[in-house]
């Protein structure tokens, strides 16, 4: 029997993540956040402080990949898992800069494909139901307004240092969106056979339970 392949897209902050962690416990499937391979990337070109340019041959000596702790993903570049590291609002523009060059797109494609060969998985990215897994056998596309998304970062943040404005973070978000829907290459967008959750009024465990209720009525998994 061939693997089940979940995808999710949409824009930042709609709770991808968290809504598909939860979603793939209690599925049993892997769950890989494909933000986080492009987050890595724009770790090691900011690091590198390589020029637009000299990406593209620098990218086989980036040396990216994924593992998995515990049930959790985590990215390294050789040896060191920089999993916490990019995590950075500057990281976060970045890797939505980088990621409209193709080459950067074309060096992690296979990564995204292998993993999703060989497991029953959950993805989660901008351009998974559209390019990475055509195929897939559930696409979601997850949102919620910006000034939602915007308000629950805002929450996240407001206990730690140097916690950004809600206008600024709202901001970022707006452009990050722009940037991710108008690049010429693999814009995030609905696929056409998606199945939209607008999560605006829903809180995770309803947005959970309404993806396992979709997964349900579109594939034979199981689960309680
Ligand atoms: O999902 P996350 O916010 O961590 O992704 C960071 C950036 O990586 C996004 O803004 C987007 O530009 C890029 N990305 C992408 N394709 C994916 C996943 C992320 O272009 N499949």
């Amino acid at each position: 029997m061939s693997n089940i392949n979940i995808a999710i897209d949409g824009p930042a902050g709609a709770g991808k993540s968290t809504i598909a962690k939860m979603v793939s416990a209690k599925l049993g499937f892997i769950y890989v956040d494909t933000g986080a391979l492009y987050r890595t990337v724009a770790l090691y070109i900011t690091e590198n402080n390589i020029a637009d340019e000299d990406i593209e041959k620098s990218l086989p000596s980036a040396d990216v990949s994924l593992g998995f702790a515990d049930g959790a993903q985590r990215v390294f570049l050789g040896d060191r898992d920089v999993s916490d590291l990019i995590r950075t609002p500057e990281i976060s523009m970045a890797a939505s800069r980088t990621s409209a060059i193709p080459a950067v797109r074309a060096y992690l494609f296979e990564t995204q494909q292998k993993i999703a060969r060989e497991n029953n998985i959950i993805m989660d990215g901008r351009d998974i139901g559209t390019v990475v897994l055509p195929n897939a056998d559930v696409k979601i596309f997850l949102t919620a307004s910006a000034e939602e998304r915007a308000n629950r970062r805002y929450k996240e943040l407001a206990e730690k240092p140097d916690c950004p404005t809600y206008q600024e973070i709202l901001d970022d978000i707006i452009k990050r969106d722009y940037q991710d829907m108008h690049r010429e290459i693999a814009p995030l967008k609905q696929a056409e056979d998606a199945v939209l959750v607008d999560t605006t009024n829903l809180d995770l465990e309803g947005s959970a339970n309404e993806i396992i209720r979709i997964i349900k009525e579109k594939t034979n998994v199981q689960c309680d």
